[in-house]
């Protein structure tokens, strides 16, 4: 049975390459990082993490005011950045940023797919095209990401230095939950995309470690930003509310949480590890009701 911790930590479910488990954040420093999603939120403050660690870093995302602005902010604190405007919905303009990332800051350590949207509405009135950005921006921009710098890494990463791909997942990835089907089962996605490339480059022993992220609530701007915009928005945003006064973690914390399961050598890294042991749980009740 679930209870307490969650039984997922520390036991990944897909094997990694021989000795490729813990990280020193340490060794980091000086070595390239690239978050997409990076102008706000999460993104950003892993962004701020990686910086603080010593990385040089790339930040990606398609709203540009916002990206000149972070970019900006991290400057101020010494830190070396190169913001680009990249939409990871478009296979070329994510294959450019790894090219530029490689070209101006050398081999990439660290990628990290965070951008993302959310959506709401029950399925049935969701419209396609909503349904199609969607998965466009949480799922295919994850593979994109992963088609882009993958065969780079391959190419450039050594053992004991191994390359770290991270996805941006959510605890919505482990359940499932009405009105909101569309980023539900996008997350489920990217969770299974996740595992698949894990399974796929410990088959090939390539020195590349997989790790897939699974925020509880965190307080951004996603719930407010116009792409949550759904049949049920305003009814999410109400909910959202009291869930994030309740239980929410800031950015900050979050990147915090990310870096710690990095450092563990976690595979899946939760905020909150005994809600995802509940929600596992209570999905399990539901799908046997
Ligand atoms: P946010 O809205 O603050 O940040 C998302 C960033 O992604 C924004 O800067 C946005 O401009 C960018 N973005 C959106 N579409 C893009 C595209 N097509 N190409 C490039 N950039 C794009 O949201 P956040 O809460 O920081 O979310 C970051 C990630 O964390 C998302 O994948 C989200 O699903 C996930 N997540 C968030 C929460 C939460 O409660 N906030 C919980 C679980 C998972």
């Amino acid at each position: 049975p679930l209870t307490g911790k969650s039984p997922f930590r520390r036991a990944p479910p897909v094997p990694t390459v021989a000795g490729v488990t813990a990280l020193d954040p340490r060794d980091l420093h000086g070595q390239t990082a690239v978050v997409t999603g990076a102008a706000s939120g999460i993104g950003a403050a892993v962004a701020r993490r990686a910086a603080a660690l010593g990385m040089r870093v790339v930040l990606a995302d398609r709203d540009e005011s916002a990206l000149q602005r972070t970019a900006e902010e991290l400057r101020d604190t010494g830190a070396t950045v190169l913001p680009v405007v990249c939409d990871v919905r478009d296979a070329d303009a994510v294959e450019r940023l790894a090219v530029t990332a490689v070209d101006e800051f050398g081999p990439v350590r660290l990628l990290v797919g965070n951008a993302g949207i959310e959506s709401t509405g029950r399925l049935w009135e969701i419209a396609p095209d909503r349904f199609e950005r969607v998965f466009g921006v949480n799922v295919a921009g994850v593979f994109h990401g992963i088609g882009a710098f993958v065969p780079h890494m391959l190419d450039t990463a050594v053992p004991g230095q191994e390359a770290i791909v991270v996805t941006v997942a959510s605890i919505g990835s482990v359940t499932t939950m009405p009105a909101q089907g569309a980023y539900v089962s996008s997350k489920h996605a990217a969770l299974a995309l996740t595992e698949c490339l894990a399974l796929e480059l410990a088959q090939a022993q390539a020195p590349i470690r997989v790790a897939a992220f699974l925020p509880g609530p965190v307080d951004t701007g996603i719930y407010t930003s116009a792409d949550a915009d759904g049949v049920a928005g305003d009814a999410l945003r109400e909910r959202m509310r009291d869930v994030l006064a309740d239980r929410g973690v800031t950015p900050d914390q979050a990147a915090e949480a990310l870096f710690a399961g990095l450092a563990a050598g976690d595979f899946w890294i939760f905020t909150d590890e005994t809600r995802a042991a509940e929600l596992l749980r209570a999905r399990a009740d539901r799908l046997q009701a």
